[in-house]
């Protein structure tokens, strides 16, 4: 498709601009698990916990980028409903499955822009009991210093509205390959 014009594959509204193509993404995704394999190992037994939805695309590549053996857990959170705009209170939906006690868990998130999200959920992961609790987000729109930095970021991000590569605007254009803006 393109940007200006009608997308067949969404059938809704359009994107503006393309921000980062698929091949830029996957090459930054790959950089990104290198890096993680700096600071754990197999011995780790890392479990990475996905923010749904956001994050399913990402975490996907992600994990299967990296060589180190990991384990996968998901936690589902709420904060926008269909606003471009956050609400500023973080719902979790629903926990992680796995018991996290003593687990060195990398939590991996598609976006952070005020930071509550992660604020929030790290805070959650170290009360059920995390070893260790770090951050890997794709994007990071840098108007906000989180309490809980990510220590791994894809990309410092423009300060607008992105959709694409498992981010939704009222639950579209998730399944695009690249990351565009509205
Ligand atoms: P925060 O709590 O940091 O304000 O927002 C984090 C969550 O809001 C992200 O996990 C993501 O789901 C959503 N979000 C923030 N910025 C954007 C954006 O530009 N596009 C989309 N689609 N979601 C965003
Ligand atoms: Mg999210």
């Amino acid at each position: 498709m393109s940007p200006g014009g009608v997308d067949a594959a969404s059938g809704s509204s359009l994107v503006k601009e393309v921000v980062y193509d698929e091949k830029t993404i996957l090459a930054r995704v790959t950089e990104l698990a290198r890096e993680i394999e700096d600071v754990y190992t197999a011995e780790d037994r890392l479990l990475l916990v996905g923010v749904l939805k956001g994050a399913f695309i990402f975490l996907s590549d992600l994990a299967r980028s990296l060589t180190i053996p990991v384990q996968i857990d998901f936690i589902s959170v709420s904060s926008y409903g269909d606003d471009t705009v956050s609400s500023g209170t973080v719902r979790i939906e629903q926990y992680p499955r796995m018991p996290l006690g003593g687990r060195k868990v990398l939590l991996v998130e598609d976006i952070v822009d005020s930071g509550v999200t992660l604020d929030e959920v790290v805070s959650l992961l170290r009360e059920r009991g995390a070893a260790t609790v770090e951050t890997c987000a794709l994007l990071h729109k840098r108007i906000a210093t989180p309490d809980h930095e990510p220590r791994f970021v894809g990309f410092d991000a423009p300060n607008v509205f992105l959709v694409g590569y498992g981010l939704d605007h009222a639950e579209d254009f998730r399944h695009l390959p690249y990351i565009a803006s509205l």
